[in-house]
């Protein structure tokens, strides 16, 4: 475990903000309904719990996701700018471990957005993990030597 990371824990107000965040972005987005969520409080209430059963890491790289935050802030990570939706990269994201699956709680997780854009449809989630997101665990680890070192 680095150092600063106890400065990124997941918190209740943390939690808050998510749950609002997330009831916003599916109350208008069929996109993680049609499967087996009732609606967005109920996706809320699935997602929140997941990020505290994941530790507010990625599914797939492990990366705290308020450390992919803090890099992003600090500049020294990329964000994707996305109209509607703001950006993809300081928020963990609606993850499908089987693309072909539906949206459903078995069939999801929370992964990073850079997780989650590179898997994409190609991939399935064990070979993602083997063989990709200890590459992606291995890059946020070298940047997040530049958030300690300063
Ligand atoms: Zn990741």
């Amino acid at each position: 475990m680095m150092p600063i990371e106890a400065d990124f824990k997941i918190d209740e107000s943390y939690l808050a903000d998510e749950r609002k965040r997330v009831i916003k972005l599916f109350s208008r987005s069929k996109h993680g309904l049609a499967g087996g969520f009732a609606d967005a409080p109920a996706l809320a209430d699935w997602w929140n719990n997941q990020i505290r059963l994941q530790d507010g890491k990625c599914a797939y790289c492990e990366t705290p996701i308020r450390l992919i935050e803090e890099l992003i802030n600090r500049e020294i990570l990329a964000f994707r700018a996305v109209r509607g939706e703001g950006r993809r990269g300081p928020r963990l994201e609606l993850e499908r471990l089987d693309a072909s699956g539906p949206y459903s709680s078995k069939n999801c997780a929370l992964a990073c957005y850079y997780c989650n854009n590179d898997k994409s449809y190609i991939y399935s989630a064990e070979d993602y993990r083997i063989y990709f997101a200890p590459a992606k665990r291995a890059h946020f680890e070298s940047l997040l030597k530049k958030l300690s070192g300063n």
